[in-house]
């Protein structure tokens, strides 16, 4: 009984719609979703359909039509009931410079950028709004617990502060914790609105509480916890120096570049003879040294 149902949900979110060419691709609607509740997967939504017959087509070869799934699948992006991330988004892009299509790639690629600038300001904007609606004008906040950070933004884990400066019992909050900035992109320090005197805090601190948040200012973190910090900073740092290096002779030499991104990880992890001719080849062609630039 259950199959017999479930065959005819998931065959009518898929036979209602043309996934096979160029014009039944562009002509499928934007839907409108229910908001999903709980648990709930975004496995039926046709922007999901759309993602996994991007997949089949390409490796089909039919380039055209995984990138027309693509383009419409982040079109129903932002209408969708799920939550879909940048990287979602800019499988397009990935699929773009596949094709060779290299500018269309930077045009799409620009647009997702401004879409997500855009979400951040209207999460920011709606956050600050709860924010007065559950605290009122209160102007003490806490940060959180973690290791996940820089050496500066380790001395002020684990505080409660004031935003404004005008209280007697909790420090100032550094100005530069409230943006978001290139500089401390892996920082993983959040803050939040507390209520002072009633809200217990999230961390543990010992003796008199006024004084623990205005404890010395410095870097607390064991030498293990930098280490796995720094260690992590410096993987994501070469994976998107990777990256860029891949495109850029995948782009401007396709004759000496490697057929996938994972290909030239592969390469470059095991420092081949291949990838030494490579880097040599590559240094020749630009004119410089990449990596060392
Ligand atoms: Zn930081």
């Amino acid at each position: 009984m259950f199959d017999f149902f479930r065959k005819i949900l998931t065959s009518s979110s898929n036979n209602k719609y043309d996934f096979e060419t160029l014009e039944g691709i562009q002509n499928i609607p934007i839907p409108k979703y229910k908001p999903l509740q709980g648990m709930a997967s975004a496995v039926n939504n046709i922007e999901y359909i759309l993602q996994r017959k991007a997949t089949e087509h390409k490796k089909n070869g039919r380039m055209d039509l995984a990138i027309a799934c693509l383009r419409k699948a982040n079109e129903i992006f932002p209408h969708s009931n799920f939550a879909w991330t940048e990287k979602d988004y800019m499988r397009l892009v990935e699929y773009l410079k596949a094709d060779r299509q290299f500018d269309e790639a930077r045009k799409e690629e620009q647009k997702v950028k401004e879409l997500f600038a855009k979400f951040d300001k209207e999460r920011e904007e709606n956050d600050a709004m709860i924010n007065r609606e559950v605290y009122g004008n209160t102007d003490i906040v806490s940060t959180n617990e973690t290791y996940f950070v820089c050496d500066e933004c380790a001395k002020y884990t684990k505080r409660y502060f004031s935003i404004s400066g005008n209280s007697k019992k909790y420090p100032k909050l550094p100005e530069y914790l409230l943006h978001k900035s290139e500089e401390h992109k892996y920082c993983s320090i959040t803050i939040y609105p507390v209520l002072d005197d009633i809200s217990l805090p999230a961390w543990d601190y010992k003796g008199d509480f006024i004084k623990y948040c205005n404890r010395p200012f410095v870097d607390e973190r064991t030498k293990e916890q930098k280490a796995i910090f720094e260690k992590e900073v410096k993987e994501k740092e070469e994976m998107a120096r990777d990256k860029e290096f891949y495109d850029l002779i995948f782009e401007k030499f396709p004759e000496i570049a490697p057929k996938s991104f994972g290909g030239y990880r592969r390469m470059k992890a095991s420092n081949s003879e291949n990838y030494k001719k490579l880097l040599k080849k590559a240094e020749e062609l630009l004119g410089y040294d990449f990596y060392t630039k």
